[in-house]
């Protein structure tokens, strides 16, 4: 007998695009003033952005992604968000 195995949530990185488990990426949500911080838990109430790593940060900020993913139009410092992702990766 083969039990169906729970399939996990599937997000899409907003920088590469590329479709992974939920676990394996990290969530981005914005606090109250706006501002993306990291949600370590995955559980913050609102829209998340999703992220492999350091490595999309560029590719997402290019494309506007986190724009898309918030519905906001936030003006997110490069600068700032790479303090959330220390790029080693
Ligand atoms: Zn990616």
């Amino acid at each position: 007998m083969t039990d169906k195995e729970p399939t996990p949530p599937i997000r899409t990185c907003v920088g590469c695009g590329k479709k992974q488990p939920k676990g394996l990426l990290h969530r981005l949500v914005l606090d109250e003033k706006h501002q993306p911080m990291r949600d370590t838990s995955q559980t913050a109430p609102g829209r998340g952005a999703y992220l492999c790593g350091a490595g999309c940060l560029n590719a997402a900020v290019k494309r506007k992604a986190f724009q898309r993913a918030f519905k906001k139009n936030v003006a997110l410092a490069l600068t700032q968000l790479e303090t959330l992702f220390p790029a080693a990766t």
